[in-house]
Formats: C-alpha cells, sequence, structure tokens
C-alpha cells in the first residue's frame, strides 16, 4: 500500500531530517507551510523538490481540513509549534493558540473528514513538561509515568497538546501517539537555541569573525540528543501496533558550561571563560534546571537505540558550522 505522510513543522529541524527519512523509505510526503512569503520557503523547496507543500496554519481548522483532504495521509506527524521556550514567555497567547490549540485542530481535521480509523498520528510531546522541580525529579530520570508541571507558556501549551491527544485516543479509538522528546540538536537546530548558538559563535571565533558569545544562565542541565535519532523514533512509533506514549532521551544530562568545555576543545581552546559574557536578557522567568529523561520503554517496546553520543552530537555541530563560517572568513 502507498504510504502518504502530511508533516506540520515541515521547515523545522525534525521536519528536515523526518522529510529525508520518509522519502528515503518511499514515503509520498506533503509538509504544511504556514504564511504568505514564508522565508523558509524557498530554501526548503530547493532542498527537498519531491516534497509536495500545502498552504495552512494550524490555527485554521478549515485550511488544516483541505490539507488532510488534499493529502489523504495514512500517517500524519504534528510538529509544527512556536518551540522556543523564551520565545514564549513573550508570546504566551499565540503560543497557546499554536502549540497547543493547534493540536485540538488538526485532530480535528482528521476526525471530521472520516480518517479516525485510517490516518496515524505522531503528536510531538516535549519534556518541557516535567519542568525539572526538586520535589518531582526521579533519580533515574523522567519517564511515561513522571509528574508534570511545565514551567513555561510553551510546557504549559505543549501539556494541553499531549493531553488533547490522548483524549482523542481514548475517545475515538485514533491511533495518536505521543513522542516526549528531551532536547534534540544537530545541523538543522535553529540559532535561537542555546547549543547552535554556541556551535556557530565556537566557530566564528575560532576563524576569527567574533570574539565574544552572550549567554544567560550557565548552570542548567539538559538531556541533549541527535535529532536525527529522534525522528527515527517518531516513525517507529507510528509503526508499532498500538498507539502509545514515549520517552526518548539519552538517559544523561550536562550542564551548558559542559557544552562550552566540549564545542571550544572541538576548535582547541581549553578555557571558555575569557570568551563567554553573561546578559540577564537571555535569563528566564522561572527556569527548568535538570531534565534526564529514561528511554527505557522505547528501547524494549519499540527497539529504539540512540547512536550519537553527547561528545558525538557537539563535535559534528561544531564541525558543520565551522565548513559554513568558512565560507563568511574567505
Ligand atoms: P530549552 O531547554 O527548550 O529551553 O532549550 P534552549 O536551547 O533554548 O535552552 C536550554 C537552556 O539553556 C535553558 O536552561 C536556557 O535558559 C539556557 N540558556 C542560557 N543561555 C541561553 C541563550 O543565550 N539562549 C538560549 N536559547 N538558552 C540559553
Amino acid at each position: 500500500m502507498s504510504k502518504r505522510a502530511l508533516v506540520t513543522g515541515i521547515t523545522g529541524q525534525d521536519g528536515h531530517h523526518l522529510a529525508e527519512q520518509l522519502l528515503k523509505n518511499g514515503y509520498t510526503v506533503y509538509g504544511l507551510i504556514r504564511g504568505q512569503n514564508n522565508p523558509k520557503r524557498t530554501a526548503f523547496e530547493a532542498a527537498f523538490p519531491a516534497v509536495r507543500l500545502l498552504e495552512g496554519d494550524l490555527t485554521d481548522p478549515a485550511a488544516l481540513v483541505r490539507a488532510v483532504e488534499d493529502s489523504d495521509p495514512t500517517e500524519l506527524y504534528n510538529l509544527g509549534a512556536i518551540s522556543h521556550v523564551g520565545y514564549s514567555f513573550k508570546n504566551p497567547s499565540l503560543t497557546a493558540d499554536v502549540t497547543g490549540k493547534g493540536v485540538l485542530n488538526i485532530l480535528e481535521a482528521v476526525r471530521v473528514t472520516g480518517r479516525a480509523e485510517t490516518t496515524r498520528v505522531y503528536q510531538a510531546s516535549t519534556s518541557e513538561m516535567f519542568g525539572g522541580l526538586d520535589y518531582n525529579r526521579p533519580g533515574s530520570g523522567y519517564d511515561e509515568n513522571s509528574l508534570f508541571h511545565p514551567r513555561s507558556p510553551y510546557g504549559v501549551a505543549k501539556l494541553y497538546g499531549h493531553w488533547i491527544a490522548r483524549n482523542y485516543r481514548e475517545s475515538y479509538g485514533m491511533f495518536v501517539s505521543c513522542g516526549i522528546l528531551f532536547n534534540h540538536e544537530g545541523e538543522h537546530r535553529g540559532p535561537e537555541f542555546v547549543t547552535r548558538k554556541i556551535t556557530q559563535a565556537v566557530a566564528r571565533i575560532k576563524l576569527g569573525l567574533q570574539n565574544k558569545i552572550v549567554l544567560g544562565d550557565l548552570y542548567p542541565k539538559r538531556d541533549w540528543g541527535y535529532a536525527g535519532d529522534y525522528v527515527r523514533g517518531m516513525w517507529q512509533m507510528l509503526q508499532h501496533d498500538e498507539p502509545d506514549d514515549f520517552v526518548l532521551a539519552t538517559g544523561e544530562t550536562h550542564s551548558i558550561e559542559d557544552f562550552l568545555t566540549g564545542a571550544f576543545a572541538e576548535v582547541g581552546i581549553d578555557d571558555w571563560r575569557p570568551y563567554v559574557v553573561q546578559d540577564p536578557a537571555f535569563m528566564r522567568p522561572a527556569e527548568v534546571d535538570i531534565l534526564l529523561g529514561n528511554p527505557e520503554k522505547a528501547e524494549r517496546v519499540l527497539g529504539w537505540r540512540r547512536e550519537t553520543s553527547f561528545e558525538g552530537l557537539v563535535s559534528l555541530m561544531v564541525r558543520n558550522d565551522l565548513a559554513l563560517e568558512a565560507v563568511h572568513a574567505r
């Protein structure tokens, strides 16, 4: 049977990895793209001429119904969201509409077009739903049964998305699986996230294009994995017999200081301190101090394995940015 996937958020980091993997697996891939003159459109079309783009916004139910009818997907990956925690504090209402209610809109589009039994849905849930507070922090890492206590408008909106996805699974018997993904990074990560901000700056410092990097808090710890590994897990969730929730994580946690140490070491700089300036503008009204995930269920039930280590991730991101920035240095 021909496999058709509809991907929202296809121009984002995960959309990029997913489009690549689905095309390789023989899928017909449709991507939902937002906005008149979307600045990412041209680059995306050049990279993925085989992907069929449909126009629509997660806040526009009629557009989603049209996109679902036009693509008639066997699998739908809802990756579209306002995905940046810092930005969500500045735009909480928009974040609720897109990241939260957008999930309801896409599920309704599947249901009202009569596809509740034929379209499998992946919902991009997140470790930001846990919040990293002391009382709520299991030593072995957060798993599918851990308590939620989101610490940002983004985390709260994602928690609504998570529960409405589960509700559609329970109410209508829909195949909806939620991947609770811990931070995942790589060469397609946006520069507004701390890892890419660091690797771009390190490359530019090495090449003499810049001499400082301005960051917020350096103590928070994250469970950082490679996006390519995690996107493979999303696909595995939709190939499984039953819809369910799965944590994807590495089971390791590292501070931003650790990331700085690794990234600067990659270009032969032992002490990063002279290059780093802290600015409260990059600190958050409420911080998630530590995230650590336990991927045991995904490993056992799906056979998922991450292949890239923390050191491998830092190294691949720095090397990628060195190659990109070297063009400017010439
Ligand atoms: P998040 O875990 O989804 O919020 O991913 P980010 O990459 O945006 O942030 C990871 C951690 O880095 C958070 O604890 C931020 O507060 C911290 N951080 C420190 N400086 C910066 C910065 O300049 N930019 C960003 N994005 N995060 C920073």
